[in-house]
């Protein structure tokens, strides 16, 4: 029986180590802000936000929510960063993807200041990441770093296979199995012979963004495989980009959809919240 990685107890202990680091951090009254904002009306996004703030209160950040039309123009979301990025209170700035068509997610993203960038995905905390130095790290894989940590899963040395070269997941994931010392090698899709490749890994790691596509044959016995994958199927069910019930007897550790990868992301969000406070 393979260990099934739980990230949603997993999550919730690093949502309450926030909370108790908020609450010796705001003795002195002062309170961690992230600000949140959307642009549009897309209705997954509107979920995620939502989510996003309901974290913010259990853990005692105050949120500031900034709900734009899908009619705002670039300049006016630039000019709302600017503003963020000057005003002391706040400690975080979100903008919510993907942005409707017009606006330039790259230029809104190289906007916001790099101290205030808590998803990590300004260039300089990613070029910070490449080189080893400290910043904010982006949220999906450094989640991923902490349920294997605390599932007591060596990654030193190890062969880690990842399979999708994203600039939110992949590649950061990439460069953070790096830096904990496992031999990396990141597939994507023109990798030639993928099966094999995947097969190398101790440490599979998936984040393609299609249904069930991974099935046993891309897996070694007693390998450890983790599923970024999220979609949901007519009915309503959730799956991942792996074939969990072909694939999980075959592996030593594996996470579920949902409940695995997913709820780590905004613990993560939270983390970096409370990092850009302590900081401050
Ligand atoms: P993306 O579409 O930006 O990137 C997908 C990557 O997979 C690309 O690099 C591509 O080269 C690779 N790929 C596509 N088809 C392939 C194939 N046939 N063989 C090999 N590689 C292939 O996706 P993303 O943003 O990295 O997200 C991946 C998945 O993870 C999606 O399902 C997404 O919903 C999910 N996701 C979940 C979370 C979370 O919090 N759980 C966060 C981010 C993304």
């Amino acid at each position: 029986m393979p260990q099934i990685i739980d990230g949603k107890a997993i999550s919730q202990m690093i949502k309450d180590e926030c909370r108790e680091r908020v609450a010796v951090l705001s003795a002195d009254g002062k309170v961690p802000c992230l600000a949140v904002i959307l642009v549009g009306n897309d209705p997954a996004s509107t979920v995620y936000v939502g989510n996003k703030k309901k974290a913010c209160e259990y853990i005692g950040i105050k949120s500031l929510s900034y709900e734009l039309p899908e009619t705002t123009t670039e300049e006016e979301l630039l000019a709302l960063i600017r503003k963020l990025n000057e005003d002391e209170e706040v400690n975080g700035i979100l903008v919510q993807l993907p942005l409707p068509a017009g606006i330039n997610e790259d230029t809104v993203i190289k906007t916001i200041s790099p101290a205030k960038d808590v998803d990590g995905f300004h260039p300089e905390n990613v070029g910070k990441l490449c080189i080893g130095q400290p910043g904010f790290v982006s949220c999906t894989p450094a989640g991923i770093i902490e349920l294997l940590k605390r599932s007591n899963i060596e990654i030193e040395g190890k062969e880690c296979v990842i399979i999708g070269r994203s600039n939110i997941v992949g590649k950061p994931m990439s460069l953070l199995m790096l830096r904990e010392n496992a031999t990396v090698t990141v597939c994507h899709s023109r990798t030639k012979n993928l099966k094999e490749v995947a097969k190398r890994a101790d440490i599979l790691i998936v984040a393609i963004g299609k249904p069930r596509m991974i099935t046993a044959e891309y897996v070694k016995e007693g390998a450890v495989v983790i599923d970024v994958g999220i979609h949901r199927l007519e009915g309503k069910k959730l799956c991942g980009d792996v074939d969990y019930d072909d694939v999980a007897p075959h592996t030593s550790a594996i996470t579920p959809v949902p409940g695995g990868v997913g709820p780590m992301t905004i613990a993560m969000l939270m983390n970096n919240c409370v990092e850009g406070f302590e900081k401050r």
